[in-house]
């Protein structure tokens, strides 16, 4: 009986990223966090719709007092490629003075969202900061921006999977692939 799955998986060009290989890394990456926060309270910044699943799957990892903070930002509306311009839903009463902050998104790309919203994170005074990435894309940044945790290096393609879309689509595949342009 074809799955839902196996039908979305017929427009994927091909499998980029494993749903196990996904999984070590992340676990991976929630180790190292842990141990570099050892003893503090986290307060995780995830960058939604993207990071979803990332996020979900890596804090259930971390063996940690959380707090979490979703921020939707966009700059593909709809695209494939980034519009060079970032809309962010900043919620009220956000502060993070003195406190131990994580900010996670699914993929660096130009870097424009995660430089913005780091310096914006940066200007309130946290104690520590650092930002996760799933996914770090090869390729010159239109912004400088440094992401301390890294979960895989990819090329220059645009994915969807894992919590990434096209177009609102294939957010649900277990794994990270790269699109059929007929798709
Ligand atoms: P940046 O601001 O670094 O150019 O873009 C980061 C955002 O663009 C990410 O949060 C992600 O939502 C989106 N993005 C960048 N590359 C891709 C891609 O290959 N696939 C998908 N689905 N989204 C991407
Ligand atoms: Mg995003």
């Amino acid at each position: 009986m074809p799955s839902i799955v196996t039908g979305i998986i017929q427009d994927l060009n091909r499998t980029l990223i494993d749903a196990a290989s996904i999984e070590a890394r992340v676990a991976e990456m929630a180790e190292e966090i842990e141990r570099d926060c050892a003893g503090e309270v986290l307060t995780v910044v995830a960058l939604m719709d993207g990071s979803l699943f990332f996020v979900a799957d890596l804090l259930r990892k971390i063996d940690l007092p959380i707090r979490l903070i979703t921020l939707s930002a966009s700059s593909y509306h709809g695209g494939t490629s980034s519009s060079g311009s970032l809309r962010v839903a900043w919620p009220e009463g956000m502060d993070l003075k003195g406190q131990t902050v994580l900010l996670l998104d699914d993929i660096l790309d130009t870097g424009l969202t995660l430089s913005e919203i780091r310096l914006h994170l940066e200007a309130q005074g946290p104690r520590w900061l650092r930002c996760g990435v799933l996914l770090s894309k090869k390729r010159e940044r239109a912004r400088e921006v440094v992401a301390e945790y890294v979960g895989f290096e990819i090329e220059d393609e645009f994915v969807v999977g894992y919590g990434m879309d096209f177009d609102g689509r294939f957010r649900n595949l277990p794994c990270i692939g790269v699109l059929k342009l007929d798709a």
